[in-house]
């Protein structure tokens, strides 16, 4: 069987002001700003991405920062929490930090055998830091944080629905994941290699009410995929299985499409290539506004309609 799916590719998320999300993700959090560009069909918008040093799938977490746009809620059809790799021994250093810039976090949780830490950002938006010693990956180096505590990369995404199984067939079958651990109504997935990165944990459970979108909410989380050629041959395979998968889309740093799972949660699954040095030096990524091409000619009045952003005081 070709491998048509790696692990986790990037999550989306909305999100109110731009300096914020910047303070948090890339202040507090410690990620690299790997790309400041705009919402390609809302070039009012900011597009922030984040990740490690080059923008290895499994490490991108982007959003849309539009300002003043009601909160969200968390819910069922909806992506509650994206978890980020700490190393195990880094977590008291976590604590701390998240004291420092006074964000409130539960006291350590556990979920299958590994201990969490679970906090918001300035939206809502529910994040995770899981401690493990079985990530591989270094994460970025360069913040002002000490490498040997950096987050990795994402460790996993909980989806949460109120009926697992329809979910979970689709992981399981078209989308080549395997369960690797359940309990209590959550079941862990994984795909590719495994591990960090790759992990998606299904939670079914009524007890919600319907998420609503809004600031602090996930729009859509995505898989990787190796190339164009493997992105068509599971494109074919989810139009046959009716799953209403759009055509591909060019953005920019990867190849797109996007379909509804049947909890509802938007699915993309996005190529590996070019990456983010498509347009920017690797040393220089997220330093200027980039613009598609198309969007060019119209650079000076899309830059005076963004709010000005810059990380200072981390
Ligand atoms: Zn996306």
């Amino acid at each position: 069987m070709t491998r048509l799916i790696n692990g986790l590719h990037h999550v989306t998320a909305l999100a109110g002001g731009a300096q914020k999300n910047l303070n948090f993700y890339a202040g507090i959090l410690g990620l690299r700003l790997l790309k400041k560009t705009i919402n390609f069909d809302a070039p009012d918008v900011y597009h922030l991405y984040y990740g490690d040093e080059t923008g290895s799938p499994g490490s991108i977490m982007t959003f849309f920062p539009y300002g003043t746009i009601p909160r969200g809620r968390k819910g069922t059809s909806q992506l509650t929490y994206t978890a980020f790799s700490v190393p195990t021994e880094s977590l008291g250093f976590w604590m701390d930090r998240l004291n420092k810039y006074s964000i409130a976090f539960d006291k350590p949780q556990k979920r299958f055998n590994e201990t969490y830490l679970r906090f918001e950002d300035p939206d809502g938006l529910g994040i995770e830091l899981v401690a493990n010693d079985e990530d591989t990956r270094t994460g970025w180096q360069d913040s002002s944080i000490d490498p040997d505590k950096a987050i990795r990369g994402f460790h996993s995404v909980t989806l949460h629905e109120t009926k697992g199984e329809p979910t979970l067939n689709l992981l399981t079958g078209l989308m080549q994941h395997t369960v690797v651990a359940d309990g209590e109504g959550l079941f862990r997935l994984q795909a590719g290699n495994g591990g960090p990165g790759t992990y998606v944990d299904v939670l079914a459970s009524t007890a919600s009410l319907r998420g609503q979108q809004g600031a602090g909410t996930v729009h859509h989380v995505a898989f990787s995929t190796d190339s164009d050629e493997t992105q068509l041959e599971i494109r074919g395979q989810l139009e046959e299985a009716g799953l209403g998968v759009t055509p591909v889309a060019d953005r920019n740093y990867f190849h797109s499409i996007y379909f509804r799972e049947p909890g509802g949660i938007l699915f993309e699954i996005a190529t590996n290539p070019p990456g983010f040095a498509i347009d920017e030096k690797p040393d220089e990524l997220g330093s200027r506004l980039m613009l598609p091409g198309w969007y060019e000619p119209r650079r000076a009045s899309i830059e005076a309609g963004l709010e000005p952003i810059e990380l200072k005081g981390f």
